[in-house]
């Protein structure tokens, strides 16, 4: 270990749970965040600290005033720059720990990429707000035989669950045993809208604070082979103090994704996809499986339909047809001022094509 390791985790290798063979095991590791609002900033902000020696960082969102009350990682400035969240994430941890790598991913996690975001992870880290990406993530995760954490945050409470595909439990450090997934421990995925979200149930710092820090120790003991793991899905609440292990991680023996190997959602078609962005009033639309946008030459096409567009190297803001538009280089666009995807996408063809 070099002396700027031993001395920058020293804190940490002093504490016997982990030592300096445990603290070897993190700087060797590879992690990958999906998502980077709330919960993502958060687990990503643990990781670079703690020294895990490889970090990808992805997301398709940029920075909003709304998210500052509980995104750790951004600031002003970062909204003022238009920095997308996985670049500017990853220029705060790259400040933070310039001994490991950290690697922001400007993109939307699909059936399309999903794999190739991943492979090669020791341990991959959901930060997402939603179930159809954790759903794809866990038939990813299985497939590949990768460890993952579940971390879901609303209002003052949250979850948080570990899986150990078998895999995994063969690569992974320590004596781990392999787990259920995701689908074992809920079932089929709950429709949308079928839970709160944050923009209708709003969220609290603090219980964000409380469920990623457990989510982050999760992933410390994966990656060291230490610790005793959590066996089902905690469930807390940092208003009403209700701290509870429901369910377990037992796999069931039809699961269709870790007994059957089916996998449904990694198996999904790739086309001209779009979703609406709960609570936003803007609705996501891209095309899947083509080669990135050139924003330079777009950027010059808009001029004459669109007010006041302005470009930087990871994205164009601009206002056409009365809606603010976000377009991104993997063919992504976030429109804002509709919540119907039916008329997002028919934008979506005119101005950008697909
Ligand atoms: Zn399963």
């Amino acid at each position: 270990m070099t002396h700027s390791a031993l001395a920058r985790y020293q804190r940490q290798m002093i504490f016997p749970g982990l030592g300096e063979a445990g603290q070897q095991r993190l700087l060797a590791a590879a992690a990958v965040v999906i998502g980077c609002g709330a919960t993502g900033t958060a687990l990503s902000n643990q990781l670079a600290r703690m020294g895990v020696g490889r970090l990808r960082i992805v997301d398709r969102d940029f920075i909003e005033l709304n998210n500052l009350q509980r995104q750790i990682l951004f600031d002003q400035d970062d909204i003022d720059a238009n920095l997308p969240k996985a670049e500017a994430a990853a220029r705060k941890l790259r400040a933070v720990n310039r001994d490991i790598e950290v690697e922001g991913i400007v993109a939307d996690v699909n059936a399309g990429n999903v794999i190739d975001l991943i492979r090669g992870a020791t341990v991959v880290l959901d930060g997402t707000d939603n179930f159809s990406t954790r759903y794809l993530l866990n038939d990813a995760c299985v497939k590949l035989g990768i460890a993952w954490v579940y971390t879901g945050v609303i209002a003052s409470y949250g979850m948080t669950a570990t899986f150990v595909p078998d895999g995994a439990a063969a690569a992974l450090p320590g004596e781990r045993t392999a787990t259920g997934c995701l689908r074992c421990l809920l079932g089929e995925m709950p429709p949308p809208g079928a839970s709160p979200s944050c923009d209708t149930a709003g969220v609290i710092g603090p219980g964000v604070a409380l469920i990623t820090a457990v989510s982050a120790a999760e992933a410390m003991k994966l990656m060291t082979g230490r610790g005793e793991l959590n066996p089902g899905l905690l469930h807390m609440d940092v208003w009403d103090h209700e701290y509870e292990i429901l369910g377990s991680g037992v796999r069931r023996s039809d699961c269709k994704t870790c007994a059957r190997h089916e996998y449904e959602f990694l198996d999904a078609q790739v086309g001209v996809v779009s979703s609406s962005l709960c609570g936003r009033n803007a609705v996501q639309v891209q095309t899947v499986g083509a080669g990135p946008l050139d924003l330079a030459s777009l950027a010059r096409r808009l001029e004459s339909v669109a007010r006041s567009v302005r470009r930087n190297d990871y994205l164009i803001k601009a206002e056409i047809d009365g809606y603010q538009w976000t377009i991104f280089p993997d063919n992504r666009a976030i429109i804002k001022g509709t919540a119907d995807e039916d008329a997002a996408r028919s934008l979506y063809a005119r101005y950008i094509g697909g």
